[in-house]
């Protein structure tokens, strides 16, 4: 089987050094085993994309050194897809329309925020939405929040993971509703993150997701939706992440490790590597 990884960005900041190390290694492991690598803009929520950050994706993994499949996948044109793949699986997913706020919930509910926020109290859960040919084309349905709560035979899940946590991992589908819940799936309008992503590693028929140690959990909702949509589950390598100077996780607003700041002040690509550890 052809090895096949992705570097999936969004295109909302400038890329910063951990971009630099998720990329590189996905880049160098799919060279290693002859693979393929494909490039995925996840450009879902269009009040924070923008079309010169994406420019810059390409010059900076260009300028990396990096070469992508040319068929670039931009999910921003596959919301159809994303909404009838969910739609047909209504009943599975136990799909219900939500109206709370962020604030609704948090006045209700002390949960710890797992990887999909506030584990959700539950409330909007009767508002189940059926599958209907005519729902594919409910505006109303489009712009709402839409949350699942699966109904599944199967109870128990697992996934190979190659380096955080190295082994084979496994859950419970009573675990993922306790301290994931009821994940949000399509938001007023477009896919949530969760959900484009796992359509689209199949639609790639990506075999290996090499990405950052913080979505290790979030893995556990790619599974259960991998279920319910009938998809394969890939490889999973957790890596480490890259800190800022004071040992902070780098956010995307925080421009001072962004690879054009590196580049500006002189840094070759293959100084990058070496500042990474990737030689
Ligand atoms: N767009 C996501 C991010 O930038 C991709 C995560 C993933 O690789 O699945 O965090």
């Amino acid at each position: 089987m052809t090895f096949i990884t992705r570097f999936a960005p969004s295109p909302t900041g400038p890329l910063h050094l951990g971009h630099a190390y998720s990329a590189l290694l996905a880049y160098d492991i799919s060279q290693k085993n002859k693979g393929n690598f494909h490039l995925r803009i996840e450009d879902l929520d269009q009040s924070r994309v923008r079309s010169e950050w994406e420019e810059k994706i390409y010059e900076d993994l260009s300028w990396l050194g990096i070469k992508w499949n040319k068929i670039i996948l931009r999910q921003s044109e596959r919301l159809d897809f994303y909404f009838s793949k969910m739609l047909n699986k209504a009943k599975n997913f136990g799909l219900f329309r939500c109206k709370c706020s962020r604030g609704d919930i948090s006045s209700i509910t002390s949960a710890p925020h797992g990887p999909d926020g506030l584990v959700y109290p539950g409330t909007c859960r009767n508002e189940k939405i059926y599958f209907s040919k005519e729902q594919h084309q409910n505006l109303d349905l489009l712009q709402s929040n839409i949350r699942m709560h699966p109904n599944l035979k199967k109870k128990s899940f697992n996934f190979k993971e190659n380096i955080f946590q190295k082994g084979q991992s496994v859950f419970t589908l009573s675990d993922f509703k306790k301290s994931i819940g009821d994940v949000v799936l399509w938001r007023r309008g477009y896919a949530a993150y969760h959900l484009a992503s796992v359509i689209d590693d199949a639609y790639q028929g990506v075999t290996d997701v090499i990405r950052g140690e913080d979505l290790f959990e979030a893995t556990k909702i790619h599974v259960v939706i991998q279920n319910i949509l009938d998809l394969p589950t890939p490889k999973y390598h957790h890596h480490r992440l890259i800190n800022d100077e004071a040992g902070n996780r780098l956010a995307k607003r925080n421009d001072a490790q962004s690879i054009s700041l590196y580049r500006k002040k002189g840094y070759s690509p293959d100084d990058i590597r070496e500042l990474l550890g990737l030689f």
